[in-house]
């Protein structure tokens, strides 16, 4: 059941959906919409199960939560997940039935596009639902968040760098795991600003044109250990487990990746390494920021204001993080105190 679920954590409203016309099959979860209307993307996959999909609305809407409480934002934390292949189950009709779906919320919970969701599905569902983002090109931001979570990245990585006294990014070398929509604008910022850039990529056609710019590509399996003073994990979660995290060689670990620690205890050990890890529920508020900028209808430059603020909210947490917690820790904590509620522990995957 919902309460079962280790993933539980006093989520206010969790509602599950079937239409046997479309296909759909989903569920909506709000965990907390005391800042505001829960905010939080539309995932598709194909889960071996509803308890798979329950636990990753339940952790993915938790996680929503605090990083929009961190970022300032005047948002609650949600999330969808529609259960199945993106690549075969995908149809205009389940999208439809998936806006319909979201309606009968009446706006307390809002979507965006997120992995097996694109920017065009949002598009189809915002015929249906007003309740959609991520779809129209509001006020010049681009319906794409995915250049505004890079710019947050490379905001945070400058803001790591300094927090150790290592002065700025020219010269310094960056692993970015993933060239996808965010490691490859990330990389053409680090590269813009005189950092080495080593990229690993499965699709090596991402990889050459990052290649073709002065980036260097090296070995998926060696990208997460590769001597480098910043590791950018962009790919996907998991990735900092109690097998990799005793041979990254970086010493900054700064990412767009959601949930790239196994386990929120993992950031202990990268302290005890004398590795800063950023916590990338507060590095990667750049996508959302540039969601709320379109819901709230903001100009640009108002977006690019708030992106700059990403480094305060690091640095923040780099400085609680100094009465012996973990970044990870305290990014919880900070997070929490805005919400008002006790620290429950640290964010699982
Ligand atoms: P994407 O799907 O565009 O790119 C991911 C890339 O990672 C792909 O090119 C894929 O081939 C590559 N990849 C997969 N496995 C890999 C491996 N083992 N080694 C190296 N590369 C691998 O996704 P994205 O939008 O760029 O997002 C990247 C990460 O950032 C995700 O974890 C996502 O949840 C997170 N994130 C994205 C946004 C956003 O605005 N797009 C916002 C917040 C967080």
């Amino acid at each position: 059941s919902v309460f079962d679920s280790p993933f539980f954590d006093q989520h206010e409203y969790v509602v599950s959906h079937c239409c046997p016309e479309s296909g759909l099959k989903a569920i909506v979860a709000i965990h907390n919409s005391q800042l505001g209307p829960a905010i939080g993307g539309c995932r598709m996959y194909p889960y071996t199960s509803g308890a798979a999909a329950l636990d990753d609305a339940l952790r993915l809407s938790r996680g929503m939560t605090y990083k929009s409480a961190l970022a300032g934002l005047p948002l609650g934390g949600g999330k969808s997940v529609i259960i199945g292949d993106p690549r075969r189950h995908k149809t205009p009709e389940l999208l439809k039935a998936m806006a319909e779906f979201i309606n009968t919320l009446n706006g307390r919970y809002i979507t965006a596009e997120d992995s097996g969701t694109s920017v065009e599905d949002m598009a189809i569902m915002r015929r249906t639902s007003r309740y959609v983002l991520g779809a129209e090109n509001l006020q010049h931001i681009g319906a794409d968040p995915s250049p505004y979570t890079a710019r947050g990245v490379y905001l945070g990585i400058r803001a790591a760098l300094a927090w150790r006294g290592e002065g700025d990014l020219s010269g310094k070398r960056v692993a970015i795991q993933g060239a996808g929509a965010v490691g490859a604008a990330l990389c053409r910022l680090l590269l813009g600003a005189g950092a080495h850039v080593f990229v690993a990529d499965p699709d090596t056609r991402r990889c050459e044109a990052l290649q073709a710019l002065g980036a260097v590509v090296v070995p998926v399996d060696q990208v997460l250990f590769w001597e480098a003073d910043v590791l950018a994990p962009c790919a996907m979660g998991g990735v900092i487990s109690p097998a990799t995290a005793p041979k990254i060689r970086a010493t900054v670990v700064a990412g767009a990746a959601n949930n790239m620690l196994v386990d929120g205890h993992l950031a202990d050990l990268l302290a005890d390494r004398d590795i800063l890890y950023v916590p990338d529920f507060a590095i990667n508020a750049g996508g959302i920021m540039a969601v709320y900028s379109q819901y709230n209808g903001e100009t640009l430059a108002e977006l690019e204001r708030r992106l700059e603020t990403i480094p305060d909210a690091l640095n923040r947490v780099f400085a609680l993080a100094e009465s012996g917690v973990s970044t990870h820790v305290a990014a919880e904590r900070l997070a929490a105190e805005r919400l008002g509620v006790p620290v429950s522990g640290p964010l699982r995957r």
